[in-house]
């Protein structure tokens, strides 16, 4: 049998080599289509022409918005049970890529000294897809962050429930919004951050449920795609239509913040709404 001699880099591997891309190599812009060098992306990823945050590895957003940073949770897998030889070769690619055993890294992040519980979903671990053990690595940070007292915040990028786990990946949905419930109950901040691209499942559950909704210019945020919804309604919909600047103007996005800007603005929301600063 013909074997592949292209062998996957791992994930420190591949970061050293996107650090190691020459500034002079032409990059352009999915959004606005601008082509810019790739020096000028800078360390945040972003257009320096329309805001557009290109899309990161978890363990680098982690790197450019908190100071500082503990992993939790993180020998949580796959359970054997889901996997055939084609959905352990993607895992297996995925683990290789991100370096997590799951599509979401959590932990506990502190922000000018304000300590935080951090959800980040990684779009290259099979799209960020939602399956049983990201719900599972998300349920447990809520009820940690109940029990210790700290807001949430939490960085989505998926393309929704995972298919491979079927139904036990649907029940997510619901786990995780009964986590984020009870959260909620105890007086505690979620603050969500959409980020390129939010859709499916994590839409319709906890990408919906932050009492702050933020996102990152020209994120596409929806449900279902653009040529399902074509093929359902029988009509092509406007071009940017789920584009993070669309779904604000209908009132689901508090604000769009640059990346650039994350940091900052994070650090001052989580200031305003602790409890010492908190009115009555
Ligand atoms: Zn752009």
């Amino acid at each position: 049998m013909l074997q592949s001699r292209f062998k996957m880099p791992s994930h420190d591997e591949l970061v050293k080599r996107m650090d190691a891309i020459p500034d002079h190599v032409l990059r352009e812009c999915p959004i606005c289509h601008a082509k810019f060098l790739s020096m000028r992306l800078g360390r945040d990823h972003t257009c320096p022409k329309c805001g557009y945050g290109f899309r990161i590895l978890a363990k680098r957003r982690v790197k450019i918005t908190f100071d500082k940073f503990t992993e939790i949770d993180q020998n949580i897998t796959v359970p054997d049970r889901y996997t055939d030889e084609k959905y352990r070769a993607k895992i297996a690619k995925a683990k290789k890529v991100t370096g997590l055993n799951e599509s979401v890294l959590t932990g506990i992040g502190s922000l000018n000294k304000q300590q935080v519980a951090v959800g980040i979903m990684d779009p290259f671990w099979i799209m960020g897809s939602l399956g049983s053990a990201t719900g599972e690595k998300i349920t447990r940070l809520f009820e940690l962050a109940t029990r210790k007292d700290l807001p949430v915040v939490m960085f989505t990028s998926s393309g929704g429930a995972r298919m491979q786990e079927g139904l036990h990946s649907l029940m997510q949905m619901a786990k995780v919004s009964s986590a984020v419930a009870e959260h909620s109950a105890a007086g505690l901040l979620y603050i969500v951050v959409l980020c390129d691209p939010t859709t499916g499942g994590v839409t319709a559950s906890f990408a919906m449920d932050g009492d702050i909704i933020l996102a990152e210019p020209h994120a596409l945020v929806g449900f279902a795609g653009r040529r399902v919804i074509e093929q359902t309604i029988m009509q092509t919909p406007p071009k940017d239509f789920q584009s993070a600047e669309t779904v604000m103007k209908h009132g689901f996005i508090d604000q769009i913040v640059k990346r650039s800007d994350m940091k900052k603005t994070l650090t001052q929301l989580l200031r305003l709404h602790t409890k010492e600063n908190a009115y009555g």
